[in-house]
């Protein structure tokens, strides 16, 4: 285990911004999870896990614990055959929807362009294009915080719509088991799953500012209509009506490009981009009466 003291959350953050972690201990096995929780306990401290940082707000006050992130044994693929794979939480979600796709595998592949860890994946049930992580996922192992392993079938892990039981418990995910469908039995070809693929990234980078620090989407999507017949509504449609696209406070911005992304447009603290991002919900709900969530997690005190 490494351990950094007084790190820079700005180095570990898609947003660039964030002042500095007590401790972010590296760890690369179990037994240095175990050591980072043994850390936080002896000196009086919470802990929080960190993937790639790119769903993550962090306070320009820093925070006062133990950051852990994962590396180590926790970032390999093991292909068990048969669209079966068991995944560390530190692999980046890209690689492991292009490595399965590559073995012919569908379900996940249109996941390649988020930027994100499994770990922080399983923890959002990240999604798009139609796919979320949590759908092929059969299993999940987690550390709790007394320091023992535990298997979760995937039907008790909680997925939903960028919800899972994982935001309610302290719960650091070391792995997951995956079983895929073949792109065969979708009458499909690993080529034809390459076009999809290509087909979400040119999306991607004809629709989000991947050009200047983000963190994804920042409110979630809205579900109006009756219950039978949910209609899905992107809350950039709102924010773009509200006239909001381009609004500044201090360095943070409301992308031009994609309404409900706020971008760090040069020298943004924090404080910035939450104020932003509690202007742009008041100014919707004065507008539409429309109550927007936020799904950008918030770390530390603001
Ligand atoms: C340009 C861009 C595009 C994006 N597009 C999408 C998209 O299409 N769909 C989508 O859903 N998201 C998208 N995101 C958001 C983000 O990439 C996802 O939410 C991603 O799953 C977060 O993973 P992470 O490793 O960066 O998590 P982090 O940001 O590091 O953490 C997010 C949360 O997960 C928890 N977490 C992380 N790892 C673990 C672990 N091992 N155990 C327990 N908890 C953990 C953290 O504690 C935190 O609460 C996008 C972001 C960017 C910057």
């Amino acid at each position: 285990m490494e351990i950094l003291e007084n790190e820079p959350m700005s180095r570990h953050t898609s947003f660039k911004v964030g002042g500095p972690a007590r401790y972010l201990a590296k760890v690369d096995g179990i037994a240095g999870v175990k050591a980072a929780l043994g850390l936080a306990r002896e000196k009086g401290l919470p802990y929080f896990t960190v993937g790639n940082g790119t769903n993550l707000l962090v306070s320009d006050k820093g925070y006062d614990g133990v950051i852990v992130t994962l590396g180590g044994e926790f970032s390999s693929i093991e292909d068990l055959g048969n669209g079966a794979f068991k995944v560390g939480a530190a692999v980046p979600l890209g690689r492991f929807a292009r490595a399965a796709l590559k073995q012919g595998y569908a379900g996940i592949h249109k996941l390649a362009g988020i930027p994100g860890t499994l770990g922080g994946a399983l923890y959002m049930n990240a999604g798009a294009y139609g796919q979320e992580i949590g759908t092929c996922c059969t299993q999940v192992t987690v550390l709790d915080d007394a320091g023992n392993t535990r298997d979760i079938a995937s039907a008790d892990c909680g997925f939903g719509y960028r919800q899972s039981n994982f935001q309610k418990s302290k719960e650091i995910i070391l792995s997951a088991t995956f079983q895929l469908p073949s792109a065969s039995a979708q009458g499909k070809d690993v080529a034809d799953l390459e076009a999809e693929l290509a087909e979400c990234m040119a999306k991607r980078k004809a629709t989000q500012p991947l050009n200047m620090p983000n963190a994804g989407s920042t409110f979630k999507r809205l579900t109006a209509g009756a219950a039978d017949t949910p209609v899905q509504i992107a809350p950039g449609y709102y924010i773009e009506q509200a006239g909001l696209k381009g609004h500044r406070i201090g360095g943070a911005e409301v992308s031009t490009l994609h309404a409900n992304f706020i971008v760090n447009a040069g020298g943004a603290t924090a404080n910035d981009i939450k104020e932003l991002s509690e202007f742009v919900q008041a100014r919707v709900a004065e507008n539409f009466g429309i109550e927007l969530k936020r799904e950008i997690i918030l770390l530390g005190e603001f």
